[in-house]
């Protein structure tokens, strides 16, 4: 038996899915496990007979706007409906990704999104590298924890105002490991979540380590005469 399309919508703000599944109880459970805390009571699921044959593939949001669903563009953010050609000179035709992916209003708007994400990549390194450079020339022998996730490892958030093209370093954080750490990485990191007042730039380290590190950070000294 071939899966069949069912759109599972949640009942106070219509937000849903296509879903596919062999019966519509199936459809409904998945749905309302998505939208609707689990509660079957909160959606209603129908046949969405249009949507059969993207059954394993995908359905493009351009077909979708088609049968009255609308999203937001994930560039830009305006919403891609049935009006969008009357309203942003926009053909539905044109609009990129698919249900339960990323949706972009048109081509240029998806290489503009790209365009900026590898600039801020770019920014990103480039701040981390900055970083690098101080902690080097600090303590000359650690090493950079490259490995680590951004959470425990080296991290940057850039923001940037409304077409401007200056980025500001948010926040940054490198992580290093040092002779004498036995617990985690010790971190040098600025970040501006004061909004008053300079941004502070500072070292941290583990707990338990706190001790090596001081002493690291006492041996590393550079004696001025
Ligand atoms: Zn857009």
């Amino acid at each position: 038996m071939a899966l069949k399309a069912y759109a599972v919508l949640e009942k106070d703000e219509y937000t849903g899915d296509i879903f596919f599944a062999k019966h519509s109880i199936v459809a409904a459970k998945t749905g309302a496990n998505e939208y609707g805390d689990g509660e079957l009571s909160y959606v209603q699921c129908r046949r969405a007979p249009w949507a059969d044959v993207f059954a394993g593939k995908g359905v493009p949001a351009k077909v979708a706007v088609d049968h009255g669903w609308r999203f937001e563009c994930s560039g830009c953010a305006i919403t891609i409906d049935q009006d969008m050609e009357s309203e942003h000179h926009l053909p539905v035709s044109g609009v990129i990704g698919s249900m339960h992916g990323t949706v972009y209003c048109c081509a240029r708007c998806k290489w503009r999104r790209m365009k900026k994400e590898a600039r801020r990549q770019e920014e990103e390194a480039a701040a981390i590298d900055d970083f690098k450079a101080i902690v080097r020339a600090r303590f000359p022998d650690v090493e950079f924890c490259d490995d680590e996730d951004q959470f425990r490892g080296n991290h940057a958030y850039l923001t940037r105002s409304w077409g401007s093209r200056f980025w500001h370093r948010a926040e940054i954080m490198v992580a290093f490991r040092f002779p004498g750490m036995a617990i985690g990485p010790a971190h040098f990191r600025m970040d501006s979540h004061h909004k008053i007042g300079p941004t502070n730039a500072y070292y941290t380290c583990c707990n338990g380590d706190r001790e090596a590190f001081e002493a690291y950070a006492k041996a590393t000294r550079k004696v001025v005469h």
